[in-house]
């Protein structure tokens, strides 16, 4: 038989189930050709009984896996298809070819994994006061000596809702504390098998603000543009605390209104209390929200909600992206610069990447917001890729942008003064804790030192599983960040013998020790990767300084990201720096969003607010730029240097990972796929310096968990180059023996 005359057809049978199911291959009969496409739904004779099934197209392809005459034929096209699947399956297929991933992991981002088993019931405690009323209520428990009532009270300042394990185990609340707040209105107890809407019954939604001028014209210009028919991208670019949420809001009622349906995109550590209440108190039950701590079965559960039109708006973090609304209207991406959009695991994919194919796929507009937009994002709407929108000014009137200044601790260190506190940071901290006001001291590093090293040999002291220095905990522990491997801090130097080992820099556990001794009296939380590893620690700690238990918070790059404390009036940053010297070429634009933010912290209440950052570099744009809040200035001279370097957003950067057991093997892989490709481009002649090899270079830490890694570079401005490349990568693994030991996965930027 002549196969070159048929065309076939990758069909799964059942994409909600345990895992997606494994594609089987049919052949596309003449009469169906050309209406066979990725998405489509078709009807297929299945199993020894050839029963009639239902099954969705996500591969098409010329070469048949086994005898051509034992593979099926497609019956015809499914009636009455869920477009929406069909739509996601498209989804996947583009994330395939984009990001160079296999169709099956590209199906499992998009679409859920059915549990076989339900999980057992379970019950939640819901705030149903709003920020000002809880407070309240606090202040009332706490008059009256109610010591579990505060502190179950207190517990809803970080989390929109608590489970009754949670309440019972953790802080000991029993039945008489709760059954009076149900009582008078201030909680709701939900079980599992209802909706998860926390303000049913308490008929409070609808509420919402006047917009300011501003506002009212950035959201205007979308909405005349919706109602004209255009769909199309929006940069809502506002400073810290314009009031982003208040348009984003006034958007989506909308298209709300026009009967479709909306994706709210937060990242998960801004997915807080308070911001989840304030689309509650809009739009009610109309909402459904997804967080990492669902479990399988209730992402499912709330997968089906929105599958069934239940309810019609989505609001989580990444992965909301894929709720399966069949009236998509409108998508937004709060904190769109945000690091947490973009995976980790293959499918690499950046959530913006995607949600605009989304949006462009089912005709629905995408509103990217930030106060510091990603150069991408920036770029694009300077190109006129996207409508940018401004808010300039704080919402509400007084608030003023906080005062930042720059402290230089060169000058510090030749003065006299060695400690990690400045003359002047340390003058405003004990003014502010004169006055009971509240100071968030921010350090971008977690533990004691950073480092151990010999003063004898000058060598560090090393993880034995990964290429990387290993960090002090407390004062005899010694672990490593990226496999978790620990030790006790040795006596001798590993490499040399001597007893000379010490510790370098600072982290914040030793930040916190110094800040005991040079402000004794203060109360000190801290918050950081060690003390939020247990569930609800993260809470318990915001809770706890929200409710002014504590003087100082001091903490990682979590205590800058969305949370609003009133009483903060000085904001440290206690080494700006930092970040900004690693190997990425985006680091100033992670330090510029970083400070920006941090800053952002100070002055949310009445009280005016003052920052610091500390640095040895307080000449760099990129903390200048932060202290001055201008973000245009910063954006111009990343970009110069961008366009220098020939870095993204002016071409595509594409990072090919290399990894292996065997160093030897690697190495020779990485240096074949390298050679291969320079070959094939030489073949093109001039056209050749359309794509640019970097490497193979070691990755920025070689050995993780003792496996290596290498990576080869590739830039261009162009896709499909960029698409070509790892077709020509993936022929070459799949058949040559240099590749049996060595993975290879795709990154790009
Ligand atoms: P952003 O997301 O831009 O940082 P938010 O949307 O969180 O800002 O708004 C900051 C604060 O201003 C919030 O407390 C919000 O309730 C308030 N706010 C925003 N817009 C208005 C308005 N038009 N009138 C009154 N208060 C507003
Ligand atoms: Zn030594
Ligand atoms: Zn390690």
């Amino acid at each position: 038989m002549d196969t070159g005359t048929y065309e076939f057809a990758d069909i799964i049978i059942d994409i909600s189930h345990e895992k997606v199911d494994k594609p089987f291959q049919y052949r596309i009969p003449g009469a169906l050709k050309g209406q066979i496409e990725i998405g489509v739904r078709v009807r297929i004779p299945f199993g020894k009984g050839n029963g009639m099934r239902t099954g969705y197209v996500v591969g098409i392809g010329s070469t048949p896996e086994y005898d051509v005459g034992r593979i099926k034929e497609i019956s015809g096209l499914a009636p009455g298809s869920t477009p929406v699947r069909s739509q996601l399956i498209k989804l996947a297929w583009w994330m395939k070819r984009t990001y160079g991933c296999t169709m099956n992991q590209a199906l499992k981002t998009v679409l859920p994994v059915k549990q076989a088993i339900k999980a057992k019931e379970k019950r939640t405690l819901v705030c149903l006061l709003d920020g000002p009323a809880l407070r309240a209520a606090i202040g009332e428990a706490g008059k009256k000596g109610y010591k579990a009532r505060k502190r179950l009270l207190s517990a809803f300042l970080g989390t929109p809702e608590l489970s009754m394990e949670a309440a019972a185990k953790r802080l000991k609340i029993t039945a008489s504390t709760i059954r009076p707040l149900v009582e008078q209105g201030a909680l709701a107890v939900q079980s599992e098998e209802e909706d998860r809407s926390p303000v049913r019954g308490a008929g409070a939604w609808g509420q919402k603000a006047v917009l300011n001028e501003e506002q009212a014209r950035a959201a205007g210009r979308f909405t005349a543009d919706y109602d004209a028919g255009a769909r199309g991208v929006y940069l809502l670019h506002g400073i810290t605390g314009s009031g982003k949420t208040e348009v984003y809001m006034e958007c989506m009622e909308h298209v709300l209104a026009q009967g479709k349906q909306v994706i709210v995109l937060i990242p998960e550590i801004s997915l807080t209390y308070q911001t989840v209440m304030r689309f509650y108190r809009r739009f009610g039950d109309r909402i459904a929200i997804l967080n990492s701590r669902l479990s399988d079965g209730e992402r499912f559960d709330q997968w089906k909600r929105a599958e069934e039109g239940r309810v019609s708006v989505m609001i989580g973090p990444r992965s909301a992206l894929f709720a399966p609304f069949e009236r998509l209207g409108l998508i937004i991406m709060d904190e769109e610069h945000e690091g947490a959009y973009k995976s980790e695991t293959t499918p690499r994919y950046h959530a913006r990447e995607a949600a605009k194919r989304r949006a462009m796929d089912s005709g629905a507009s995408l509103i990217l917001g930030s106060a510091t937009p990603s150069m991408e994002a920036y770029q694009e709407a300077l190109l006129g890729e996207s409508r940018l929108l401004v808010l300039t000014r704080r919402a509400v009137s007084g608030r003023r942008l906080p005062a930042v200044e720059i402290v230089d601790l060169r000058a510090e260190l030749r003065e006299g003064n060695k400690s990690m506190f400045s003359r002047r940071l340390r003058e405003l901290i004990e003014d502010r804790l004169a006055k009971q006001e509240q100071i968030m001291l921010f350090i971008n590093r977690r533990g004691y030192s950073n480092f151990v090293s010999c003063r004898s040999c000058g060598e560090p002291v090393r993880c034995p599983h990964c290429d990387v220095s290993l960090t002090l905990h407390g004062k005899s522990r010694l672990a490593c960040h990226y496999c978790g491997y620990s030790v006790p801090l040795m006596e001798k130097c590993p490499s040399c013998g001597s007893p000379y080992l010490a510790g370098f820099g600072a982290g914040t556990q030793k930040l916190e020790e110094l800040a005991k001794k040079e402000f004794p009296g203060s109360r000190i939380l801290r918050m950081d990767a060690d003390t939020t590893a247990r569930k609800g620690g993260h809470e318990a700690i915001l809770a706890a300084f929200s409710a002014h238990e504590a003087d100082i918070l001091i903490g990682t790059q979590m205590i800058v990201k969305g949370h609003d404390f009133g009483r903060v009036t000085l904001v440290g940053v206690m080494a700006a720096d930092l970040s900004l010297n690693t190997p990425d070429y985006r680091c100033s634009e992670r330090t510029f969003q970083l400070l920006t933010q941090a800053a952002g912290r100070a002055g949310r209440g009445e009280t005016a607010g003052a920052v610091v950052f500390q640095t040895y570099q307080p000449d760099h744009y990129a903390i200048r730029c932060a202290a001055s809040q201008d973000y245009e200035a910063f954006f111009s001279q990343e970009l110069a240097y961008r366009r220098a370097m020939n870095y993204p957003p002016l071409c595509r950067m594409q990072a090919v990972l290399f990894s292996s057991a065997s160093p030897g093997a690697l190495g020779a892989a990485a240096d074949l796929a390298r050679d291969v490709l320079l070959r094939e481009f030489e073949k093109d002649g001039p056209q050749r310096e359309n794509a640019q090899f970097i490497g193979p270079v070691h990755a920025s830490v070689y050995k993780v968990n003792d496996i290596y890694r290498k990576i080869l570079y590739i830039k261009s401005g162009k896709c499909d180059i960029l698409d070509r490349i790892r077709g020509i990568l993936e022929t070459l693994a799949s058949g040559n023996e240099v590749f049996r030991t060595v993975a290879v996965q795709y990154d790009i930027s």
